[in-house]
Order: structure tokens, then sequence, then C-alpha cells
């Protein structure tokens, strides 16, 4: 099992061990922070902003339907594409920072949430711990993943497959492309 090699170039300005990551961002809860979407760009703000992170670009945002409970909002989805010199633990404890700026709080399991952000890909690692799971489990069926993804980089290769030839880049499925 193998992913394309995706290592940034190097530079001169202490970041020469860049690595190419792809984050996952969803919500779909309102508060007094902001709207979902508001979440989101607030979120990609802040990546675009932080120390140790260079290259930050954006897909468009997505309406995806809930996976979990019915009962809840669609949700926004996007995904981001940055370059860091940070550990695939450190990226995580980012990710896991950013939520709780957007106050997120444990509702019920797949529920609604302000703010979710997972690391789909850490370059061409892959990582198995307690902790992470890289590339992010279920990555290969969900299309609110997948279709961003190629949006940003339709020559990326996952699991030996391009992206644009696993068929869940193709399905809009309960998908809307809202920017
Ligand atoms: P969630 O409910 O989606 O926010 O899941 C959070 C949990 O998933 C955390 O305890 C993380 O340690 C774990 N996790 C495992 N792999 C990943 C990943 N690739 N990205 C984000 N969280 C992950």
């Amino acid at each position: 099992m193998s992913l394309t090699s995706n290592k940034a170039s190097a530079s001169n300005d202490g970041f020469s061990t860049l690595t190419r990551c792809y984050l996952g961002l969803g919500s779909n809860l309102s508060n007094e922070i902001g709207t979902p979407s508001q979440h989101i760009e607030q979120a990609i703000d802040r990546l675009a902003a932080h120390a140790d992170i260079r290259h930050v670009r954006a897909s468009s945002l997505y309406a995806s339907q809930p996976m979990g409970p019915q009962d809840q909002p669609d949700f926004v989805n996007a995904v981001v594409e940055l370059d860091t010199v940070l550990t695939p633990d450190a990226l995580l404890d980012l990710c896991q920072c950013l939520e709780q700026q957007a106050m997120r709080v444990r509702l019920r399991h797949w529920g609604e949430r302000s703010l979710d952000v997972d690391v789909l890909l850490y370059g061409a690692t892959l990582i198995d711990t307690p902790r992470l799971t890289v590339p992010h489990a279920g990555i290969l069926e969900r299309n609110f993943v997948l279709i961003p993804l190629a949006e940003l980089n339709p020559e990326l290769c996952l699991f030996e497959q391009r992206i644009i030839d696993i068929p869940m880049s193709h399905d809009w499925t309960g998908l809307v492309r809202l920017s």
C-alpha cells in the first residue's frame, strides 16, 4: 500500500522539511462564534496565519447530507491543502485546537458539530497509532472528501489509485458545490 510521494519542496527559510498535507473540515452547527461556513472560513484563516504552515489552499465549500443521525442539518465541507513542518501528532493537536476555537461540544456520535477537522493525508506517510489513522479511515467512501480533494489535486493518488479513477470522486449523491 502506498501513496504518491508528496513532499513539498525545500526552502531556505527554516521550512526545509515541509510535508504536503490535506485536512478535511466539516460543520453543521451555528453558535455564537459563527455559522457553519464561517467556522470553516475562520479555521482556514487560522491555518494560513500559523507560523509552521505554508501554502494554504482551500477547496470550494460543499453542502453534504449528514452520515449519522438524519435529524440534523446538512454539513458544510471543505478540504485544505497545506505544507507544514509540524509532525503528524502536532498537526492533529492543531486540528483539535481549531475545533475548540469553534467551541465544539460533543452532543452525540456522528452528530451535529460546530467544527470537525481531520487529517486526511500527511504526505505519503501511512500512520496507524491509537491516536491517528492516516490516510483518514473511510476516505475512499466519502464523496464530500474525495470531490474537494480532487478539485485541489486531480493528480493525487490514494492506495495506488488515481483519485479521479476512484468512483466516489465522481459521485455527487447528496453533495452540492456552494462556492
Ligand atoms: P472525531 O469524532 O471525528 O472528531 O474523531 C476524533 C478522534 O479520532 C480523535 O480522538 C483522534 O485521535 C482520532 N483520529 C484518528 N485518526 C484521525 C485523523 N486522521 N484525523 C483526525 N482524528 C483522528
